[in-house]
């Protein structure tokens, strides 16, 4: 049975980074639901992404019935066999059940939750400034760039844009959700004993060595 694995972690904690990772060096297939929102919303002939875009205008979390929706649409499109991350989906308590059941229905064994925790001042430093390159992908911070050229990607040149949910504002109410709601789901995966709690101030790449260290032991 492929497996699944849960990624937890605050905005900006770096669970975007390490899911790029565990892709190209363990071949995971990664469910990011801020990223199929984001998809969806993009889209104009989409439903799902009308629906979405109040709650993601304001900073909140989309209602549970849609990011299931969007979490199951992802996994019946998927490439079979490979084993599959997930990130951003569960995201409160109400979501455990929906995602047990759903793992159960596409036949994944769920073999850890990883939750980088790191204080949220440091989270919120990091998330004021991240830029992005719409070209390659490339996520970067201005405190990073040549401040004479901040405004172009220093691997392709392209010109790096702010994602619209990283304005302080947002952050703050982002951080807020994570907070009230995100937070009781770490209890309860540790009450579990499924929670693995990594420190995100490790670098990415150590950081997937200790998550591919505890999925083989
Ligand atoms: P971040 O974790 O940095 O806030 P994401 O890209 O994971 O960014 O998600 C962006 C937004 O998408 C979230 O703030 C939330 O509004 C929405 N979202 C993503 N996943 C879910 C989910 N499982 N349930 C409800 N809302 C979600």
């Amino acid at each position: 049975m492929p497996r699944a694995l849960i990624l937890l972690g605050a905005p900006g904690a770096g669970k975007g980074t390490v899911a790029g990772l565990l892709v190209t060096r363990a071949g995971f297939t990664h469910l990011s639901t801020g990223d199929e929102i984001r998809r969806e919303m993009a889209d104009s002939s989409s439903a799902l992404g009308r629906r979405c875009r109040p709650y993601m205008d304001r900073g909140h979390f989309v209602p549970d019935d849609i990011a299931l929706q969007i979490a199951d649409s992802f996994l019946a499109r998927r490439p079979p066999g490979k084993p599959v991350l997930l990130d951003g989906f569960p995201r409160n308590v109400a979501q455990v059940p929906l995602m047990d059941d759903l793992l159960q229905r596409h036949v994944l064994d769920c073999c850890g939750v990883f939750w980088l925790n790191a204080p949220e001042a440091d989270l919120v430093a990091r998330l004021t400034g991240r830029l992005l390159c719409p070209s390659c992908k490339l996520l970067t911070h201005a405190s990073q760039l040549d401040p004479s050229r901040r405004d172009d990607c220093p691997a392709c040149g392209a010109g790096l844009v702010s994602r619209p949910d990283d304005q302080p504002a947002l952050i703050a109410e982002r951080m807020r959700s994570y907070r009230e709601q995100t937070g009781p789901m770490v209890d309860l995966f540790r009450d579990r004993g499924q929670l693995c709690e990594l420190p995100a101030d490790e670098t990415p790449s150590r950081l997937v060595d200790m998550i591919l260290a505890r999925m083989v032991a």
